[in-house]
């Protein structure tokens, strides 16, 4: 049996809507990653499956090591196909806002969600959720949004609506926020939610094959470039890799190539903080990945120094500057949580 997280009055309270609904619009935020597009997906099966009409759109692109889930083709991209989903946001009767907690995380399409007079949920898992929704389920204590749509589904009483496809984008999303079950994961509701997904026919090996060895060669050559000119700083127990302009162009980078490459210098015994410094290749942008180890909480150095946020061990944010703007301003991160990063765990 799983324990009951979300709140009684909140599962009515969207039981309610649900019901009444026709459209539904699911969105998630910019650069979708596994967790954002496998809740998405999973959830929008199971309404398909409860004959509502429903949309899932993402302000940008998402990886290809995403695009075997089941229903990936039929998600809009608000940036190629603003007009369209402009006008399903508009119509929506419900929108469903996963695996966000900032409606700025939406880019361009967060004025459009504002304006919508659609009934609003928020179904995620980061830390201090704000209030642009009217129904909030916010479960930090949950590892991914997949498995909060997961018991949001079989607390509404639809276990038996749950199919195959949906069961594998549930589970994609779980595996991909906890790193294939190595970190978040000690929650043993977890593996009862895994059993009851292979009963439902999901190939959990064959989902990590598709999600996990599906690099491309220009992606394994970039992780030996990435790793030969990484920077261990000692003393502060953090490693620090940088990818540019030049780089990028020289390694032929696709989207998604340069995706969890931060998570391998935690690898190093004595690092319990890694960075990447990702620089856009057509604004004065760097993207800013962290990842932690332990107690270290790398989403409030993401919020003090680079306007970002996420988890305790995993979380980002970008500064508008140049490369050695930010490096600098990441050494400077450093030396302020110099004491933290020496606690030896
Ligand atoms: P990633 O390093 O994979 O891009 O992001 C890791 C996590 O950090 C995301 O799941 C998200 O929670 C958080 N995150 C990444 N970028 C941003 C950002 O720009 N702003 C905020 N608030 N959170 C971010
Ligand atoms: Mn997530």
């Amino acid at each position: 049996m799983l324990t009951k997280i979300i709140s009684q009055a909140e599962i009515s309270r969207f039981h309610k809507w649900f019901i009444r609904a026709d459209k539904v619009v699911i969105v998630s935020h910019v650069r979708p990653d596994g967790d954002s597009i496998g809740s998405s997906l999973g959830l929008c099966h199971f309404m398909e499956s409860q004959d509502k009409t429903v949309n899932v759109i993402v302000p940008d692109a998402f990886p290809d090591f995403l695009k075997w889930m089941p229903g990936s083709k039929s998600i809009l991209t608000y940036a190629h196909q603003k007009e369209a989903a402009d006008r399903m946001i508009i119509e929506a009767d419900i929108i469903c806002c996963l695996d966000f907690n900032s409606i700025s995380r939406l880019n361009d399409m967060a004025d459009a969600v504002k304006i919508s007079s659609a009934q609003k949920i928020m179904i995620d898992h980061h830390p201090n959720p704000e209030e642009f929704c009217q129904s909030i389920i916010s479960h930090p204590e949950v590892s991914s949004t997949s498995e909060l749509v997961f018991r949001l589904i079989c607390r509404m009483g639809y276990f038996s609506c749950i199919s195959q496809k949906a069961a594998e984008c549930i589970y994609a999303g779980m595996m991909t926020d906890t790193g294939g079950f190595t970190y978040n994961s000690n929650d043993k509701d977890i593996y009862f939610i895994i059993s009851t997904l292979l009963t439902l026919g999901i190939d959990k090996d064959d989902i990590y094959r598709k999600v996990y060895n599906a690099s491309s060669e220009s992606r394994l050559r970039l992780m030996g470039h990435l790793l030969t000119t990484m920077k261990v700083y000692d003393n502060f127990r953090s490693a620090l890799m940088t990818l540019g302009r030049n780089e990028q162009k020289t390694f032929n980078c696709m989207r998604g190539d340069s995706e969890g490459l931060v998570n391998i210098p935690l690898s190093i015994k004595s690092v319990k903080l890694s960075c990447l410094l990702h620089q856009d290749t057509e604004k004065e942008v760097i993207k800013v990945s962290l990842r932690s180890t332990g107690k270290f909480p790398c989403n409030q150095l993401a919020a003090e120094f680079f306007n970002g946020g996420g988890h305790l061990n995993a979380s980002g944010g970008e500064l508008l500057g140049t490369m050695d703007e930010a490096i600098r301003e990441f050494e400077k991160a450093l030396i302020k949580y110099e004491s933290l990063l020496k606690v030896k765990e």
